[in-house]
């Protein structure tokens, strides 16, 4: 949950650079805590992640992504156009790293905020294309799903709600959506050289 009491902890933990210490936070609203375990799903992902965020600029967030793209995790955002094209953006410094992105042209919002970790059928797609035909070792399917964007405002004050879980109904339910999604939506942004600056 974030709510108006998530950041009565907050100047401890900007205080704090050691990791697992905000986990121990003993206010059970705690914001930091709600994002570390973000975080440490993220960190889990081997294989990919389709996320569909209206619009993304937590800098925690952006971080632990760049470090799953780093350790070969393929990354795949379906977002507003409108909020990618902004300059600097943690979007356009992910494009800029290598994650793909498409957006819907349309007047109505692309306002979802999901992301779907490691899905098994992705996996092994993903595999495929990687020329490894034994099926992978599964891994840790999971979605994170709720009402905030990933953003400081989503995760500094407003009201919103997270859930992570390893529903595979659930799972299955978002991916065939982002598939499907993603097959609608051509537009697809490429890195231009002003951006790399900021990756
Ligand atoms: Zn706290």
């Amino acid at each position: 949950m974030f709510n108006e009491n998530g950041y009565e902890c907050i100047f401890q933990h900007h205080k704090n650079v050691n990791k697992s210490a905000p986990l121990k936070c003993k206010n059970v609203n705690c914001s930091q805590n709600s994002i570390n375990r973000i975080i440490e799903t993220i960190d889990k992902a081997q294989y990919c992640i389709d996320m569909a965020m209206f619009t993304f600029n937590s800098t925690e967030l952006f971080e632990a992504l760049k470090q799953a793209m780093a350790r070969g995790v393929q990354l795949r955002i379906i977002c507003e156009n409108s909020r990618a094209f902004k300059a600097g953006t943690s979007i356009w410094m992910l494009i800029n790293l290598g994650a793909m992105m498409r957006g819907p042209k349309s007047l109505s919002l692309m306002h979802h905020k999901f992301c779907i970790i490691d899905e098994e059928l992705r996996v092994e797609e993903i595999c495929l294309e990687r020329g490894r035909r034994t099926k992978p070792n599964l891994c840790n399917s999971c979605i994170i799903n709720g009402s905030a964007n990933w953003t400081i405002r989503g995760f500094g004050g407003n009201w919103e709600n997270i859930v992570i879980t390893t529903n595979n109904v659930m799972i299955k339910e978002l991916q065939a959506e982002f598939n499907r999604m993603w097959k609608a939506f051509t537009i697809s942004l490429e890195p231009v050289e002003d951006m790399k600056m900021f990756a």
